[in-house]
């Protein structure tokens, strides 16, 4: 690994560091912290730091013991907003039980054993995540105010760019905390922006996701903005996705998913990992498209997939397989959207592409159809079959696909069927503007 102990305590001592934060999420993907100053440091890095696990969302106490965090020591980055005397640091972490096993309910470790997997076959999959949020302004009263109105739109410079300088000082943070930006630019909609990451390890990227949201939302709120990653934010706007750019490696770090000889130029590996995906991506919905309001994104028409198809060209296939160099091979899995627990959306996700690989599985052949300008009626015809339409769908979907259980194990699938079926029924019991608008005076 990249520090030790005493490399870490140098740095601190060092740069001035008052306090580090010890960092995990909770099974919705929350980021949450316990913070230790310099002085608690060694014994936090001895993983001696406890805490009692029943306040934080899907975590129970485990009989009266508390939970235990294992500090990740390459993890640890300063955070560039915070003074520059008795810096604030972070160290991201696992969380072990008292006797020293991990919590089944830490969302890291699930990933984790998934690319145990993976590595045992040979295997290291790689991930660019492509960020899309929106920066709204707020009101006098500081209430976000959702704007619809504005000029911005694709790739487009100040000032119709109106978040340029906000989206290159989060880069900025993002490269002092050791995330490499591909890319960067103003999406479709007003307010709309999207940074692309470098690809990573799976672990580091979903790491990275955790820190890309709490740097987007801290810097935007710097410049006064508020960034969401709300998927559907508002009725006349684009949605938020969350591409997911794939790769896989060998030890050696060759691209296995590339094969020149191949029309797609994807490798027989390729094949099957993509055909798992497909094959459970009904059941992977729920994680990998968490909210109610993911729905609302992924419908037909959209430049969001909506239709279970890959191809290598048009705007809204689930996976779409670019055209690009062998080294570059990848797929890119188009239905994620940034509100995902990213550890146990990119553990659902892999373990499917190995299940395929497993089983040898090859998908349907490629839809070149541009089904973006098919109706939904047309689509239908071909028979095309369609990702979950509703977050209550999609549960059932995943409590009806062992894999995906098996993968998240049986804590977290329990708490998060159980917790997605109450946010469910809240809505469905929730009376709407839209319901108001067309039946109050008509009826
Ligand atoms: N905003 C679109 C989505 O929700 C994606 C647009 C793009 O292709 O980058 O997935
Ligand atoms: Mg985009
Ligand atoms: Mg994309």
């Amino acid at each position: 690994s990249k520090y030790s102990k005493e490399d870490i305590l140098r740095m601190v001592d060092e740069e001035d560091v008052g306090f580090i934060r010890l960092q995990f999420t909770d099974v919705f993907g929350t980021v949450k912290n316990i913070a230790v100053t310099a002085g608690q440091l060694e014994q936090a890095l001895n993983n001696e730091c406890s805490f009692d696990g029943s306040g934080i969302d899907g975590f129970v106490r485990i009989e009266e013991d508390d939970m235990y965090l294992y500090p990740d020591l390459d993890s640890f980055e300063i955070f560039p907003w915070r003074p520059q005397t008795g810096k604030v640091a972070r160290l991201i972490c696992d969380i072990h039980k008292c006797d020293g096993t991990p919590f089944e309910g830490d969302s890291r470790y699930i990933l984790k054993r998934v690319i145990r997997e993976a590595a045992k076959m040979g295997i290291y999959p790689y991930i660019a995540p492509e960020c899309e949020f929106c920066l709204f302004p707020y009101d006098t009263d500081g209430e976000v105010m959702l704007q619809t109105q504005g000029h911005g739109s694709y790739f487009d410079v100040a000032p119709l760019d109106t978040g340029e300088n906000v989206r290159r000082d989060i880069i900025l943070a993002l490269e002092d905390m050791g995330i490499d930006v591909r890319s960067s630019y103003h999406e479709h909609s007003p307010y709309q922006h999207e940074i692309d990451l470098q690809p990573v390890n799976a672990l580091a990227a979903a790491d990275n996701i955790v820190t890309f949201r709490m740097t987007c939302k801290t810097i935007a709120s710097r410049h006064g903005l508020h960034a969401t990653f709300m998927p559907k934010p508002m009725n006349d706007s684009d949605g938020c996705g969350m591409h997911l750019k794939m790769t896989l490696m060998d030890l050696e770090g060759n691209n296995i998913l590339s094969d020149p000889a191949d029309s797609y130029g994807l490798s027989e590996l390729g094949y099957h990992f993509m055909a798992g995906i497909m094959a459970h991506v009904r059941g992977l919905t729920a994680v990998t498209n968490p909210l109610v309001n993911s729905y609302k994104r992924i419908v037909p028409g959209n430049e969001a997939p909506a239709y279970i198809v890959w191809s290598s060209g048009n705007r809204s296939p689930l996976i779409s397989v670019p055209r690009t160099s062998a080294k570059d091979m990848h797929i890119e899995l188009r239905n994620p959207d940034p509100c995902v627990n990213s550890y146990l959306a990119f553990a659902g996700i892999i373990a499917a592409g190995l299940e395929g690989i497993k089983k040898g599985l090859m998908p349907q052949a490629a839809t070149e159809l541009n089904i973006y300008r098919l109706s939904e009626e047309e689509c239908e015809k071909l028979n095309l079959k369609r990702l979950p339409k509703s977050l209550s769908e999609a549960v059932e979907e995943m409590e009806n696909d062992p894999l995906v259980m098996k993968t998240l194990g049986e804590y977290i699938s329990g708490k998060y069927v159980r917790a997605k079926r109450r946010e469910v029924s809240q809505y469905q019991a929730y009376v709407t503007d839209w319901e108001t608008r067309q039946y109050l005076n008509k009826y």
